[in-house]
């Protein structure tokens, strides 16, 4: 061969413009590594996810007539990083050229640029060809240390890229419809969910090689992995979601619930959800590709009786506005990015979050089910396991790991502005402009998890109160001198000086005694 080139576990992007041309001087590596395995302790479905999705693309550029190489963690076994694998292969073969994508990780890119600029055949990398903007463009939106508005950000892109326009005005003439889409689901509302698509992916032999190589996880297995791990499972998991859940998405898209039973368990952690992430960021969906599937259906609806504006706008808002706009975030700020601290969080996760055992209803219900499934929907990693976090002041480094390991679709690039940024404010507020702290009453009003928890969510102070409530106001309280200048914050603090003194000491007693002892809640 005359070219490797190198294929990592989340470019398993059949459209790139590499894929265009067959050439039998070129060699294509996919590679299980073990230092992808130990960089974080995963989720094991997430590992199997993974493999078995590189093995898959593996096989489909076989079969349309590339030459491919693909190592599995035994034959790797010897290379204990990435440059020594490709150094070994780079002498096997006899190359003269290697090429890679761009890795959107920043350890990764560090990691390839150094390999690149010291090995002596000629290198060259690529774009993924995979976001709406490329990395070189990313400079002209985001700048380091900046405050960026996802919503301003959010508008351009959808002007740059004319979706959900009519001419230079937004369809149904409002550019966000989030108001519309904070309902809670009511029991008589829980036969709605629909039925989730489920793969049955044979993964036993990575797990036995997981077992073998003595890689260290967190989680649950399951045989047959749920989760898709081919182009064609993608676009059925997408077709099923635009079918069955987009015409309520936006509606329940901050709703939780703990009350299908454990028949129907799929139905509770899945609810109105599209679980597309993994599909997206290993890259065998297309962010593009999503949204026009999503958009002919909300056309081919001329009545918009199945599918209304505002959950269409919900769902383009995510994919477009969201995750593009905390990749620019993560760009313009790192490595720096990865050592923020701005509350000075140093307190240590309580083990619970490896077990799920807590008489909290919530946290139970939230970790357990990521436990299970490696999934939890948005408004649970924020505003559930984030937001105790948040209140407890958990150090952000150890925060960062849980949810790089536990997510199926937890990668750097997109873990990090999410957890340190918008559910810990450990970066003083780039990613959001408000801390998303909360007390028991956000968790009754938006789930049902509160009349099944040993602990009172109208209660303050005392021994069953819910923790969350003397928390959340020891939280704010501690940190008023940052907080009371945001206008959006001036009830919070009134409502604090209208108590009586004696309650509020009472309050922040409770709290005090709370966090001495977190291990035991
Ligand atoms: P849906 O609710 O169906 O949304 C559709 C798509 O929109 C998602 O697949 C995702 O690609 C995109 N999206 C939605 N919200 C965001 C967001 N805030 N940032 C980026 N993309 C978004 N997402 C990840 O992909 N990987 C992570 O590691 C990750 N970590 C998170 C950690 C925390 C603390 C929080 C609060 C959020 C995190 N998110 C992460 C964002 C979001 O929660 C997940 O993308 C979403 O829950 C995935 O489930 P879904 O595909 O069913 O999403």
């Amino acid at each position: 061969y005359k070219r490797l080139r190198l294929i990592l576990g989340d470019q398993l992007n059949p459209r790139h413009s590499w894929y265009r041309e067959k050439d039998a001087d070129t060699l294509y590596v996919i590679a299980e590594l073990h230092q992808e395995t130990g960089y974080t302790r995963h989720h094991v479905q997430k590992i199997c996810a993974f493999f078995a999705a590189m093995a898959a693309f593996a096989q489909a550029l076989g079969k349309a007539g590339h030459e491919v190489l693909h190592l599995n963690l035994d034959d790797t076994r010897a290379d204990a990083t990435l440059p020594e694998l490709l150094t070994r292969l780079i002498a096997k073969y006899g190359v003269s050229c290697f090429e890679y994508q761009l890795p959107d990780e920043y350890r990764l890119r560090t990691q390839l640029a150094d390999f690149a600029s010291a090995v002596p055949v000629t290198t060259s990398a690529w774009e993924t060809e995979h976001f709406y903007l490329s990395d070189q463009e990313l400079a002209h939106y985001f700048q380091p240390g900046k405050r960026h508005q996802m919503e301003a950000f959010y508008r351009k892109l959808r002007v740059r890229f004319d979706i959900l326009m009519d001419g230079a005005a937004p369809q149904g003439g409002q550019w966000n419809f989030d108001a519309d889409n904070r309902n809670k689901l009511k029991a008589a509302e829980l036969d709605q969910i629909p039925e989730p698509l489920l793969f049955a992916n044979e993964v036993g032999s990575i797990l036995e090689r997981l077992g073998r190589h003595n890689v260290d996880t967190m989680g649950k297995p399951i045989t047959p992995l749920p989760w898709p791990v081919n182009r064609q499972q993608a676009i059925a998991l997408l077709e099923h979601f635009c079918r069955h859940a987009l015409p309520q998405f936006g509606r329940y898209q901050d709703a939780m619930t703990g009350k299908l039973d454990v028949s129907d368990r799929a139905r509770q952690w899945t609810l109105f959800h599209s679980r597309l992430s993994f599909a997206l960021n290993c890259k065998m969906l297309d962010p593009r590709q999503v949204i026009r599937v999503a958009i002919e259906h909300y056309q081919a609806d001329p009545r918009k009786e199945r599918i209304g504006v505002a959950q269409i706008e919900g769902f383009v808002r995510q994919i477009l506005g969201w995750r593009e706009f905390v990749r620019g975030l993560y760009w313009a700020n790192m490595p720096d990015y990865a050592q923020l601290n701005a509350l000075a969080a140093q307190r240590a996760l309580p083990s619970w979050f490896w077990d799920a055992k807590t008489r909290m209803n919530c946290q139970k219900q939230a970790i357990s089910q990521s436990l299970e499934f490696a999934y939890a929907h948005h408004i649970q990693r924020l505003m559930i396991t984030g937001n105790f976090c948040l209140l407890t002041g958990i150090d952000p480094d150890e925060v960062d790991q849980w949810y790089l390991g536990i997510y199926i679709d937890a990668i750097e690039w997109v873990e990090l502005p999410n957890t340190r940024g918008m559910s810990q404010f450990a970066d003083g507020g780039i990613v959001g402009s408000k801390a998303y702290a909360a007390s028991g009453n956000y968790v009754q009003k938006m789930s049902d998890y509160c009349s099944d928890c040993t602990y009172q969510v109208k209660q303050v102070t005392g021994a069953d109160a819910c923790p969350l409530n003397s928390l959340y106001w020891r939280f704010m309280q501690q940190h008023e001198r940052d907080f009371a200048t945001n206008p959006r914050n001036k009830m919070v603090y009134a409502n604090w000086q209208k108590k009586p003194l004696a309650q509020r000491e009472a309050i922040l007693a409770r709290a005090e005694q709370l966090l001495d002892d977190l291990e035991s809640l």
